[in-house]
């Protein structure tokens, strides 16, 4: 016996870091696992990889009609949704002077957008005793040098999860915030923080984080699963995975 046998889950972003250590993860744990990312060849591989019948659907979460074609086709093929995860999210460090409009609109296109019309379209399916999980981050609450733009647009999610969790109460489904700290996965890559930069950097942010160190993707998909299985009493919260980088 697994803690999601039978439930069915869908991960956005599932094709890299937190959110492809959460979808093996709950593969494991019995889940019928989708997966969303934007390059086909990446979400087949992933998909492969996770293993458990696992469903790669490409598409642009900051396109509105993506979420419809992924409800319907979850829809058609599994009936209904019990974990949805709003997990795909971008970052592009910058002093707010700096900031195009063109960035600004990305990030609250992805980032917000994104989460919002993805809840709209997937609650539908959700079943009764199901609940959704809304990757922000630490950077929602805690000022984080050139982030502003980037908390911003993660910022709104809280809002967004307290009141869904009031709207979707009849429903008996629960809404969540997963907060990452630091965190070693592909992203760091596209800050532009390079191999041969990335000890340094390393070194650095463990310096900052109580913990000495980062935070591992596996460590982030525990979280998500407590969210998403064991905590049936849970909801409303944002629960901040970040080694205690928080309280410095
Ligand atoms: P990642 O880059 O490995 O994963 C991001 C995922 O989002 C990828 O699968 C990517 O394909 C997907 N994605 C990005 N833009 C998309 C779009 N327009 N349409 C569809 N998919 C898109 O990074 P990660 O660290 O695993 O990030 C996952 C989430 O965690 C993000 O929301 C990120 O903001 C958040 N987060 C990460 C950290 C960290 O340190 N890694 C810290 C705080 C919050």
């Amino acid at each position: 016996m697994h803690s999601l046998d039978g439930k069915v889950a869908i991960i956005t972003g599932g094709n890299s870091g937190i959110g492809k250590a959460t979808a093996s993860l709950f593969a494991k744990e019995g889940a019928q696992v989708i997966i969303t990312g934007r390059r086909q060849e990446v979400l087949d591989a992933a998909a492969e990889e996770i293993g458990h019948g696992a469903v790669g659907v490409c598409g642009d979460v900051a396109q509105y009609d993506f979420h419809q074609r992924l409800a319907d086709k979850v829809r058609k093929m599994f009936g209904g949704v019990d974990v949805y995860m709003a997990n795909a999210g971008i970052i592009n460090l910058e002093g707010s002077a700096a900031v195009s409009v063109s960035d600004y609109d990305k990030h609250f296109a992805i980032n917000t957008r994104g989460v919002f019309f993805g809840v709209q379209a997937i609650s539908p399916l959700i079943r009764a005793g199901g609940n959704i999980i809304v990757t922000s981050s630490l950077a929602a609450t805690k000022v984080l040098p050139q982030h502003t733009l980037y908390a911003g647009s993660k910022a709104a999610m809280a809002a967004f999860a307290r009141n869904w969790a009031i709207e979707f109460k009849e429903r008996k489904i629960r809404v969540n915030i997963l907060s990452p700290g630091p965190t070693e996965t592909e992203i760091l890559g596209k800050l532009g923080v390079t191999d041969a930069d990335r000890p340094g950097f390393e070194a650095h942010m463990a310096n900052l984080i109580p913990a000495g160190r980062m935070g591992r993707p596996e460590e982030l998909a525990e979280a998500a699963l407590f969210l998403a299985a064991k905590g049936t009493f849970v909801n409303g919260v944002e629960l901040i995975v970040d080694g205690g980088m928080s309280l410095t």
